[in-house]
């Protein structure tokens, strides 16, 4: 048991030689593969190199969305394992994470909106997953602020509702792994950036940094939205485009939403943060990008789109806004597993909806590098599916809807 107030929450050790296993990318997934690598594996010789700040990727620019709800078996199969370890990692962790499952539903605007739910319910169904099919008025019963008038602009005809999916806080979820997973031994090491992957003979040897070279039999990238150009160096070209993701919060309120609410055709998804903060999305700037920040327009597009829905938000004021770099794939589903390089792991690709992912992700790929070969909830989500064309083709699931 861990000392409830430790006076740090991780060591600040300096890098070693060398490490069995180093993971770079110290976002959610690569500190939760790190721990898991520690606590399921036994494996504690391992650093996570993290170029900048803990958590100061998308893992603390989320919109902290969780759900499960994907439409493919091999999708449903991974978000709700993930879901399940959320339900569990405050215990887990010894952590408060502040995981709120107050349910999360996605608006239907159209016909087509309509037909795409009420599969997906269906199938979420089959695999277990709750899933409910709302009309207007059982929208309105569980959001009352949402306008489900005749005269709104784009009616709401009913939606999906998961009433297990919720919010937990995110800069917590980290500090909790990474807390764990330094008490078990794992070395995090920030503002350590790496610059290359060393190759021989077709087999990883370790990385060169800005602190040094570090050797390692076994390298997993976790570096979201700079996966592509980290892969790159060690000769692989992923599947991927990073682009730029906005969200914005107001000003504190009186709690007025008790859910969280998507809608694809709108554009918008939008929660209230446990200190009352609505915290709103947007959807991807077009262009690719590496900068964590995005253009106006995307964000005016995106309050609009909130008005739509919410007339009661016009007197919200924006406190600020911000952006994190995503890493989208061909199909909107992950990458998770082996590359053509020996001891090279890659887990990429969770886009915009990553942060729901992160326990599940950090569980299979942890198995992953310490077996050499995929656990079977990440096997389909090969780099080779780009190759034989056996996709996950989660853009309806997906969409602008984290
Ligand atoms: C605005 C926004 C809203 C989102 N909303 C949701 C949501 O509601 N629900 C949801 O499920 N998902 C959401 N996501 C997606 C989710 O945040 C990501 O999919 C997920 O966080 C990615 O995994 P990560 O946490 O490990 O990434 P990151 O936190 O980005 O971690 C990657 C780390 O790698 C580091 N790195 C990069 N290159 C190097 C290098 N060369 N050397 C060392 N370190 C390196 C980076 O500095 C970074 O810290 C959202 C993302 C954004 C930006």
């Amino acid at each position: 048991m861990q000392e409830r107030h430790p006076p740090f929450l991780w060591r600040e050790p300096e890098p070693r030689a060398a490490y069995e296993a180093i993971v770079v990318g110290g976002g959610g997934h690569g500190l939760a593969t790190a721990y898991y690598l520690a606590k399921r594996h036994g494996m504690t010789d391992v650093a996570v190199l993290e170029r900048g700040w803990l958590g100061g990727g998308n893992m603390g620019r989320n919109t902290t969305i969780i759900r499960s709800n994907y439409l493919w078996d091999e999708s449903a199969a991974i978000y709700e394992h993930s879901l399940c370890l959320w339900e569990g990692l405050e215990e887990e962790l010894d952590y408060d994470i502040l995981l709120s499952q107050r349910g999360v539903l996605n608006l239907a605007h159209n016909l087509s909106d309509v037909r795409e739910g009420v599969r997906r319910v269906n199938a979420n169904r089959l695999n277990g997953v709750d899933a409910e099919w709302l009309d207007a008025a059982g929208v309105k019963e569980v959001c009352p602020i949402i306008d489900t008038s005749a005269e709104a602009r784009y009616p709401v005809l009913g939606g999906t509702y998961q009433p297990r999916g919720g919010i937990a806080k995110h800069d917590h979820v980290a500090w909790g792994y990474a807390r764990a997973a330094d008490a078990l031994g794992v070395d995090i090491i920030q503002g350590c950036e790496v610059t290359d992957v060393l190759v021989e003979d077709g087999a990883v040897t370790g990385v060169e940094t800005s602190r040094g070279r570090i050797r390692a039999p076994r390298v997993a990238l976790a570096a979201a939205g700079h996966s592509s150009v980290l892969a790159a160096v060690a000769g692989i070209a992923l599947p991927v485009q990073s682009h730029p993701l906005q969200a914005l919060v107001s000003e504190l309120l009186e709690q007025v939403l008790p859910c969280v609410v998507m809608s694809n055709a709108v554009h918008v998804y939008v929660s209230q943060a446990h200190k009352g903060e609505l915290v709103m999305g947007a959807g991807i700037d077009a262009y690719n990008g590496y900068g964590q920040r995005g253009a106006v327009h995307v964000i005016e597009h995106q309050m609009a789109a909130a008005l739509e829905l919410f007339p009661i938000f016009s007197r919200a004021h924006v406190l600020r806004t911000w952006a994190g770099i995503v890493d989208v794939t061909p199909d909107a589903s992950p990458i998770v597993g082996l590359t053509p390089v020996d001891g090279l792991f890659v887990n990429c690709g969770w886009g915009t909806g990553g942060f729901k992912g992160t326990p599940g992700s950090g569980w299979v790929y942890a198995h992953t590098i310490a077996n050499g070969e995929p656990h079977p909830l990440n096997a389909a989500f090969s780099l080779e599916r780009f190759e034989t064309g056996a996709l996950i083709d989660e853009h309806g699931a997906a969409a602008v809807a984290h």
